[in-house]
């Protein structure tokens, strides 16, 4: 919903420098170990070679938006290929599926994801920030099949198409699996990492219609409350994640604000100061049960929402 700085990508690069060098090198040489699969067709040796090609130079992990642009342009996509025998079941996919097992990607998400992310600060769904980026999984161990918790990520670069791009930091958008649905392989335009002159926090948020607001204070039907989505730089945004539906529900979420703008009282920063080692910041949270800097939308669900409503309602905290 609303990009992130890219320096602090490249400062959890710097800090975790050994670990994600390690990353690039295990997975590069189990691609050099596929290259010598006999089962490749002539046209996948042919690609799998200038993947090879191209991460000698870049990190397969670590790898720049710009290195990823071009080696996506220079690599290209995946090449169809005709259904085989592989391993007694037909498959068509198994260059892509190769090189997602080489690379790790499936692992990455029960292990190294959600300490990443947490770092990076994202715990909510990046396209509606209505739901966390966890979902549960079936999955072996052991002897038995049991439900576990893996983060969800969706990839700007298809894994389907890119699978070389798919650990690539840049290229993870960590969402939650019904967004992850929503887009399937679709180009949507948002960008998540940019430079932080270029965030504009206001390109895309919710609208409280103040009429109804009025209309609310006297009856205090929370079904009056009303308040519209606006995205104005990707009209299409609202009809593939369903923005509009999801918040509708939220109406209380909205009333709760409404009402403490209403009932705000300076007193209660006055006596919430007093407990030692609180600052605005933490006091502001609370009046809002929600992050209230701007930059801080993935931390927690519906924070964005939160955020605007509470601005167009006058909740006095500094937001
Ligand atoms: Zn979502």
């Amino acid at each position: 919903m609303i990009a992130i700085d890219k320096a602090q990508v490249d400062k959890i690069i710097k800090k975790r420098n050994t670990e994600l060098k390690r990353q690039h090198n295990r997975a590069y040489d189990k691609l050099e170990k596929l290259k010598k699969n006999n089962i490749l067709s002539h046209k996948e040796s042919h690609i799998l070679r200038r993947i090879l090609r191209g991460f000698k130079k870049f990190s397969l992990v670590t790898l720049s938006i710009n290195e990823m642009v071009n080696l996506s342009e220079e690599i290209g996509i995946m090449p169809k290929t005709p259904k085989r025998k592989f391993a007694g079941k037909n498959s068509k996919t198994f260059l892509k599926d190769e090189i997602l097992k080489a690379l790790g990607y499936e692992t990455k998400r029960g292990s190294f994801y959600p300490e990443y992310f947490s770092e990076l600060g994202i715990k909510s769904c990046v396209y509606c920030n209505s739901q966390l980026t966890l979902s549960l999984k079936k999955e072996k161990i052991g002897t038995k099949k049991k439900y576990i918790a893996k983060f969800q990520v969706d990839h700007y670069y298809p894994k389907a198409k890119y699978p070389y791009l798919s650990i690539a930091l840049f290229n993870l958008y960590p969402t939650c699996a019904s967004c992850n649905n929503a887009k399937k392989d679709d180009d949507i335009q948002f960008q998540l990492y940019q430079e932080r002159h270029e965030i504009n926090h206001n390109l895309m948020g919710f609208e409280l219609d103040q009429a109804q607001k009025s209309k609310f204070l006297v009856t205090r039907e929370s079904r009056e409350i009303e308040y519209t989505f606006f995205n104005k730089t990707c009209p299409e945004y609202d009809e593939k994640f369903h923005i509009t539906e999801i918040y509708k529900s939220q109406k209380d979420v909205a009333e709760d604000i409404i009402l403490k703008s209403q009932t705000y009282d300076k007193n209660l920063r006055k006596q919430l100061k007093k407990f030692e080692n609180i600052n605005d910041a933490h006091i502001d949270r609370i009046i809002l049960g929600n992050y209230t800097n701007p930059n801080e939308i993935h931390k927690r669900p519906m924070a964005k929402f939160m955020q605007d409503i509470a601005r167009e309602a006058g909740l006095k905290i500094s937001l």
